[in-house]
This record gives structure tokens, sequence and C-alpha cells, in this order.
């Protein structure tokens, strides 16, 4: 690839984004006034315009921003939005509850028929549910802690779980556990809590599991966050029988693979987790996250917790559980993410995927695009990765930026820090086409020289 080219191809493109975003422009300007980096959240700078666009109203697959132009979203808000932008079901049952009251300390019905349903759609019989997936995976991975007595944690390269510390990790050269990049303030060294190995490396599972000092493995079942990355055939039996045999608990986290159909990865492959974490979508983007265990983890839990001081135990979140959050949860799950949807958004995906596939072909470039049920991805190496760090490797942070500013400016959304298109109820095969298209001309672009 000519990377001349492609910068001046990024800057043309900057210079297009700041040319047709004055009102964005203009608000960050103001924001950097109040707000640390003029954003409400830090990681919202990585945007591929290095401002975020300012949104003035979001419906279905589409946004509007303060300068009035149009998107397909295909980020929904990464997952969070995965039932489309204010699915009305979800929006009627805010509207229902929120004059009953939007936190009280005390359950109401609708906590038990999520918790029915998740139990018919995970297998999973015993829930609890907090504000985030982050928060259930803290407490998911403390319970583990507790339950067995063992101090680790065991996850993969290039793994994210949100922000939890034992997670923030990569390995080095020499094959130790250290913070991956970027990470925060890390509380301690990460090699005392956590054990790295990569995706599908079941000799170097089994060795890391043989000391018999890993509470539990958080695994996604498909990786989703750099890129995505399949398990090899047999590799979910092969973890699945080496947690057992060491006595190590599985928690698999859903929160992104929930996109493979309504029961999530688990369902659609027969996994037999014994926690599994689901967050995000399943309130239609009301805060909300989710812990399933098995009823043995339940036993195991129950004998090992004090009632008396379980207000101060480490699980908890004095909003969790909130009469709002499962409203939204109840009337999402019961109207918005069903069966039929994922009926209607899996073929899209499949489009959109081909659509990509046609592209690269036709331009013989040396990427691939892969899929998980209504998640799709391209990644700048021919082949599919095998581990996290082989699609790292790939990454391109130039190549990627240019090709989503190229798509902002043409009204199309895709997911910060992945070439990623997520598909909701409301998507259409106008709105994937319309990427399609965009992606074309912007690999046109790329490869006219
Ligand atoms: N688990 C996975 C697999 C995720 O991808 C993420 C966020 N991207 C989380 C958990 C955390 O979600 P949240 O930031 O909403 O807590």
């Amino acid at each position: 690839m000519d990377r001349g080219h492609l910068a001046s191809l990024l800057e043309a493109e900057e210079q297009r984004f700041r040319e047709t975003h004055p009102r964005s422009l203009a608000l960050h300007e103001r924001a950097s006034r109040s707000l640390l980096g003029g954003v409400p959240m830090n990681w919202m700078v990585r945007w591929a315009g290095r401002i975020p666009v300012f949104v003035k109203q979001a419906s279905g697959a589409h946004f509007t921003d303060v300068d009035g132009h149009d998107y397909v979203d295909l980020c929904l808000g990464d997952t969070g939005a995965m039932a489309g932008h204010a699915p009305e079901a979800t929006v009627a049952a805010i509207g229902r509850q929120a004059p009953a009251g939007l936190t009280t300390m005390l359950p109401a019905e609708d906590a038990i028929w999520v918790g029915e349903e998740m139990t018919r759609r995970f297998g999973l019989p015993l829930w609890q549910f907090t504000l985030t997936a982050t928060d259930a995976n803290r407490f998911a991975i403390r319970l583990a802690r507790q339950i067995t007595g063992r101090p680790r944690v065991l996850v993969y390269d290039w793994c994210y779980h949100g922000t939890v510390d034992e997670t923030l990790v990569t390995i080095d050269s020499a094959g130790r556990t250290v913070p991956r990049p970027g990470a925060i303030g890390p509380p301690v060294d990460p090699a005392l809590t956590t054990v790295v190995v990569e995706w599908n490396d079941v000799p170097g599972l089994e060795a890391a599991l043989a000391g018999g000092d890993v509470a539990c493995v958080l695994a996604e079942p498909v990786m989703t966050n750099i890129g995505i990355v399949h398990p090899e055939p047999g590799y979910h039996d092969a973890l699945r029988e080496l947690t057992r045999r060491t006595g190590t608990l599985l928690l698999i986290d859903e929160t992104h693979t929930l996109c493979a159909g309504p029961g999530g990865y688990t369902r659609a492959a027969g996994l037999d987790p014994d926690l599994l974490v689901i967050g995000k979508a399943i309130a239609g983007g009301i805060p909300i996250g989710a812990y399933g265990m098995s009823r043995r983890v339940a036993d195991r839990v129950n004998a090992a917790t004090s009632i008396d001081e379980a207000d101060v135990g480490g699980i908890g979140g004095t909003l969790a559980g909130n009469p709002l959050s499962l409203a939204a949860a109840r009337a999402t799950l019961q109207d918005v993410l069903t069966d039929e949807a994922f009926a209607w958004t899996i073929p899209l995906a499949e489009r959109w995927e081909r659509g990509v596939a046609e592209v690269i072909a036709a331009r013989q470039l040396p990427w691939h695009v892969t899929r998980l049920g209504c998640r799709a991805e391209y990644a700048f190496l021919p082949e599919l990765p095998r581990t996290g760090a082989q699609a790292a490797a790939a990454e391109d942070w130039e190549l990627s930026r240019y090709l989503h500013l190229f798509a902002l400016n043409r009204g199309v959304l895709l997911t910060p820090f992945h070439n990623m298109a997520l598909i909701s109820p409301a998507t259409t095969a106008a709105d994937v086409d319309r990427h399609t298209d965009v992606f074309r001309a912007a690999v046109e672009a790329l490869t006219a020289v």
C-alpha cells in the first residue's frame, strides 16, 4: 500500500469532515471548557474525525447529528443499542415505569420475569443484576475467588471484558503477564492476579491451569474485541474438559456474543458454563448487566456468603436491580431482541459480509471479512486469525481511520476501534447496501494509484 497516498486521502477526509461538521466542532470547542478532553468519557476522543459528532436524535438504525446529517448506525453504541435506538416497546415500558418509581432498593416483579427469561435463553438457573457488564464480570470473578479459594483469573491475550482490573493485561515476549498498552494505573502487578494465554492454544491452557491456582477462566466464547477471532473446532470442548478436570470455574462473557442468537453463543453452540455474564443490549440501552450461575455454584456461593455483611462484601451497587432497568430489560427481551429479530438481523449481516467480501475480492486486497450472527468485521490480513496476537498485529490505525472517516463523511457510522458492523432489528437491506457502496468507493480511491 502507498502510505503517502493513504495520508493524503486521510487529510482530504479530515478537511471534508471539518467543513461539513461546523456545529459539532463548535460544541466540542465549548465542551472543552467543562469536560476533560471536550468529551463526557475519555475514549470518545478516539473517533475517526478526532472529535465525535454530536447527536441530535437517534431512532431505529439511524441517527442525525447537530449539523443535520443522517447516518446509518452500524456501531449501535458498540452493542448497547443492538436492539436499535429507542425501540418502541422499551420506550413504552420506560414510560410506564418512570412515573411509578425509578429506584427503590426493593425488587419488583419484572426482576423475576427477566431472571426466568435469562434461564430460558442461557440455561443457567440463578441470576443477579448489575448496572454494567463490567460490574457483572467483577462480581462473578469475586464469587469465583471466594468459592474456590484460588487467587488468579485466566484470560486470553487481547481480550476485553470492560474496565476489570484483572483483565487489562497482555503477555510480553517472555510469556509474563504485564499491563496491556494504555492500562491506566494498574492497582497491583497483574501477574499476581492474572494468567494470560493465547486463544485456541490448548496446551498453553492446560499448562496454565495445571498449577491449580486459577479460580476461573473468563472467556468471550468468540473473541470480538480484537476483531472477531473464532474458536477452532474442539476448542470449547477442550476448555470445558480442562476447567472441569482442574476444578476451575468457567465464566463465559456473552456481552457481545449475544449477536450469535437469542441465547448467545452459549445456546447456539451448546456450551455449559458455570457462570455467565451479559450486559449492554439486554435493556435496549438502559444500563444493566447480569450474571447467572449453575446451581452447584449457587450452593457454594450461599455456603460461603455472610448475609450479615452482604451490603459491604464487595458485590453490590445501590442502583443495581432497579425497576427501570428491569422494566426496560423485560420489554426488550420480550418484544425486541426476539427469535424473529435474529431471523432478520443475521441474514442482513450475511449481506453486509458478502458485500465487503466482493469488494475485497475485486481489488485482490490481502484482507478478510468474517461474521458472528448479526455482527461482522473486516481485518487487514488475508486469513482468519487464530489468536488475539495475530489479529492485533494486523491492526492499522491510519488505514482504519481513513475507512471510518470516509464512511462517516458519507453517512455511515462504524464501530470505533473496530472495522465492525452490527445489525439491529431496525436495519434494512438499503442501509447495508449504503455501507457496501461507501466501502467500495473508499477502497477504489485507495487503490487508484
Ligand atoms: N464484556 C465484553 C465482552 C465487552 O466487550 C465489554 C465492553 N465492550 C464489556 C464486557 C463491558 O461492558 P461495559 O463497558 O458496558 O461495562
